[in-house]
């Protein structure tokens, strides 16, 4: 029986992991892709303290380190389902079941879909979700980003090195990003808003050739020529593992008490799975620490009752 089961290696679950090893927790990290989580995806930080800026994989690579470095073991394996049986719980994966007395569920979101016509068909041929995996393949060619968020806005500037002129189709006539980024896009003489303006319809032959445009208040709808389309609209929070009713918000965000407790006793979540008003490293390692602090003196209360 493992006291600590994480689901997931980003941020938060390396940090999870981190502190499990040095409270000498008996810890396992789950993870099905690479260790960093959405670290991978970003081409550079400036806002964890520390690093005035860093490249997400560098960080992603010393926060992996510095959990193996106390002991944390990760293992590169699927969760399919996370189940509570009263004083413990079961963790099954691609391979096998794992039994723990605690699980923190660190495992990040999916990015949200436009769900219009063309964004399956053309995911991977001119649709990407990711600007530092993709944004290459678009050296001088038109780029076209969606979203008024922290993450658009931001991403529009990561591809301002590629595109040869980067469309920033936004639904509203302000974003919500932070001003700090607004003003560093906006500066960019390659940078066009789109402001009130929707995807209605992706389309091309065999890649992707334009957007059709609608606008948000008078529905005129119009073609946008662009070869790479980056959708950066949020992220649905990876919960599903979770076989049992755990409270969530309309947007199935897992809401915890101030322990990072969810509504199961020893089931915590943190990062980008809980409820919260931002979405940072800084926060997601946060929240990882409440959790493992929380989680040990649940296991060693957990532990005294059991042997007394
Ligand atoms: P977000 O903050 O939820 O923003 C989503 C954006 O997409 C919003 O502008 C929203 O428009 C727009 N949108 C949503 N659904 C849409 C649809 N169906 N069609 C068109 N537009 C749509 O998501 P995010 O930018 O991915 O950021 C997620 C979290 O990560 C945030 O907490 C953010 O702060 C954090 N983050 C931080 C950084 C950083 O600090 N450097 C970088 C990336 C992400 P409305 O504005 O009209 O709602």
């Amino acid at each position: 029986m493992l006291d600590v089961i994480i689901v997931g290696a980003g941020p938060a679950g390396l940090c999870a992991g981190m502190y499990a090893a040095r409270f000498n927790l008996k810890a396992l990290a789950i993870e099905k892709g690479l260790p960093g989580g959405e670290l991978l995806n970003t081409e550079g930080i400036e806002d964890y303290p520390g690093f005035e800026y860093i490249r997400g994989i560098e960080l992603a690579e010393k926060m992996e380190a510095h959990a193996r470095k106390f002991g944390l073991e990760i293992i590169n394996e699927t969760v399919q389902g996370v189940k509570h049986r009263g004083d413990h719980f079961e963790v099954r994966t691609n391979k096998t079941t794992y039994r723990s007395l605690t699980v923190i569920l660190t495992a990040g979101g999916t990015p949200v879909k436009l769900n219009v016509p063309g964004e399956l068909e053309f995911a991977g041929r001119g649709v990407s979700y990711c600007a530092v995996c993709d944004g290459a393949f678009f050296r001088n060619q038109l780029i076209t980003v969606v979203g008024g968020g922290d993450a658009a806005v931001e991403e529009a500037h990561f591809l301002t090195k590629y595109g040869s002129k980067i469309y920033v189709v936004h639904r509203r006539d302000k974003f919500r990003a932070q001003p700090i980024l607004q003003e560093r896009l906006l500066a960019e003489p390659k940078v066009e808003v789109i402001w009130n303006h929707v995807v209605d319809e992706i389309k091309g032959n065999g890649e992707v050739s334009h957007a059709v445009l609608r606008h948000t208040e008078t529905g005129e709808r119009r073609d946008l020529a662009t070869s790479g389309l980056f959708i950066f609209i949020g992220f649905t929070p990876n919960t599903g593992v979770l076989e049992d009713h755990v409270e969530h918000d309309p947007s199935g965000y897992l809401i915890t008490n101030d322990r990072m407790e969810t509504t199961i006793p020893g089931l915590y979540a943190a990062g980008d799975v809980r409820v919260q008003l931002t979405r940072q490293i800084t926060t997601a390692v946060g929240d990882a620490t409440t959790a493992v602090v929380a989680a040990e003196k649940f296991i060693a209360k957990l532990k005294s009752t059991t042997s007394s």
